[in-house]
């Protein structure tokens, strides 16, 4: 039989094998010429386009048991989007298979025990959607069209997580497929090895196909919203946003942006989450707004799902993209400096970031999860955006050059966070004391390192992971 599929590994996979495994699908299956293979492929980063030779949009786990045995035994190389927001691009392929999770986005929520199990296609606007109908949530990501899947898997940072850790601290099982194609249960009681390895370790070890958290009451009603000072504040404003983000309650986060407004006007922003009692936050939050005048005062109560929402526009799907991130020990006048200097010339689209970490992430052993850095300190990202693809090379030389100055300040990074071009190197300093471990698990769960599309832990034989 002629094969019109593809010309990348014209002899890895025929007509007749694709024609065999289309009705074992509840979902569906999509070639290059076939209406939504388009769609299914983007991702939010629009730097990114790669053309899988097949992609399977999975109904449920049958689906993805389908996909990856298939996919093993065409030796084709393989590739999971769920959200789609990997800065790297690491959730398409070219020439392989790409299995779509967007179509996996149911959330079951137990409110009387707290827990909600949500398929892995669902998206941080699903879940809190579901868990907020009954006062409820998990740490989740700060901005809503994320994917659970790969912020869970990579460790999980939000308004949140002061209060109640990260994501991975309030995980309680995960269902997945393995490399064989086989369908565990990983949680402290089952495959507790594996459910070590995945919370931090990325999709290294398998593709989940649900998640199971612990949830906490929130809001529905909470304090939030933006404060802004011009960029000629932004000085001061960082110096006594070094003090106040550090010093205040748990309940408290507060990011700070250095950004452009719709008017082209560039700022210092702070985005502010606070989860306790709202007149206890009004109260603590007074500082904040007093001591400067802001341009903007947008600090309000207002539902937690909105505050979820605050930044979305601001990072929407289909800009061309490149970031940059660290951990900050400290936010000291020359690392200040060096984010003045090169604020001065930030492009209208991009944005600087500061988080700061205190609280429940820093009460977890940095041992006990994948993810090490649990340190008080302040999350750093510089994330590049531009619609132009020919600016790519100004851009990508103003990140560039403001990460090696930055860099040396910084103590570790994060697997969530990673571009393209940062090398095995960063992925083992992201996983810092906990990468021998996650080697040795890899050797043991997937030998062939069949699952590499990922911030790649290299499966090490001499590393004995049964610990
Ligand atoms: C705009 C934006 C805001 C962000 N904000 C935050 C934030 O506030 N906090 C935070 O912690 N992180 C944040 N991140 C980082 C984010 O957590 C990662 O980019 C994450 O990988 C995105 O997950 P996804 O499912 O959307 O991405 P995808 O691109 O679909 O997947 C990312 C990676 O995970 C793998 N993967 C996806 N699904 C599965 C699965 N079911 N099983 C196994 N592997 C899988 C993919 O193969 C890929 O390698 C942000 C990213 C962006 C782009």
């Amino acid at each position: 039989m002629e094969n019109t599929i593809i010309a990348s590994a014209p002899n890895i996979l025929t007509d007749e094998a694709v024609k065999v495994l289309r009705p074992k699908l509840r979902g569906e299956l999509l070639l290059p010429q076939e209406e939504g293979y388009d769609k299914a492929r983007a991702i939010w980063n629009g730097m990114i386009d790669k053309r899988p030779v097949l992609i399977i949009k999975c109904a449920g786990p049958a689906d993805v048991i389908q996909a990856v045995n298939f996919a093993r035994q065409h030796e084709l190389l393989l590739a999971v989007k769920a959200g789609g927001h990997s800065f790297a691009g690491r959730s398409v392929c070219d020439g392989g298979l790409m299995i779509d999770l967007s179509g996996m986005r149911g959330v079951r929520v137990d409110p009387v025990k707290k827990i909600a199990r949500a398929e892995a296609g669902a998206l941080l606007a699903d879940l809190d959607h579901e868990t907020q109908a009954f006062g409820l949530a998990v740490t989740a990501g700060v901005v809503s069209h994320t994917g659970i899947a790969g912020l869970t898997l990579g460790g999980g940072q939000g308004y949140l997580m002061n209060k109640y850790g990260l994501t991975i601290d309030n995980l309680l099982s995960v269902d997945m497929v393995l490399a064989d194609g086989r369908f565990v249960t990983a949680c402290e009681t089952e495959n507790e090895d594996l459910f070590w390895a995945i919370r931090g370790g990325g999709g290294n070890f398998g593709i989940v196909t649900s998640f199971e958290y612990q949830l906490h009451p929130v809001g529905p009603m909470i304090v939030g919203g933006m404060l802004l000072y011009p960029i000629e504040q932004a000085r001061e404003a960082l110096r006594f946003y070094q003090d106040y983000s550090m010093n205040t309650p748990d309940e408290m986060s507060v990011i700070a942006a250095i950004l452009t407004l719709p008017e082209g006007v560039k700022a210092c922003a702070f985005i502010i989450g606070w989860m306790g009692n709202p007149e206890e936050g009004l109260r603590l939050l007074e500082p904040l707004r007093k001591f400067k005048e802001p341009l903007a005062d947008l600090i309000e109560v207002i539902p937690y799902t909105q505050l979820q929402k605050s930044i979305d526009a601001g990072v929407p799907h289909g800009m061309h993209r490149y970031n940059k991130m660290g951990y900050l020990p400290d936010l000291s006048d020359e690392v200040i400096q060096i984010i003045l200097k090169y604020s001065g010339h930030i492009n209208p689209y991009s944005m600087v970031l500061l988080n700061c970490m205190k609280g429940a992430v820093t009460r977890v052993a940095p041992e006990k999860t994948p993810f090490p850095y649990r340190s008080k300190q302040w999350y750093f990202d510089i994330t590049s955006q531009w619609i132009d693809p020919a600016e790519a090379d100004t851009h990508l030389a103003w990140t560039r050059t403001f990460w090696a100055e930055m860099e040396p300040y910084t103590r570790g990074t994060a697997v969530s966070w990673l571009s393209e071009d940062d090398g095995d190197n960063r992925v083992k300093l992201a996983y810092g004391l906990n990468y021998k471990r996650l080697a040795g698990l890899k050797q043991k769960y997937d030998p062939t390192n069949f699952f590499r599309l990922n911030n790649n832990i290299l499966p090490d034989a001499s590393v004995d992971a049964i610990k």
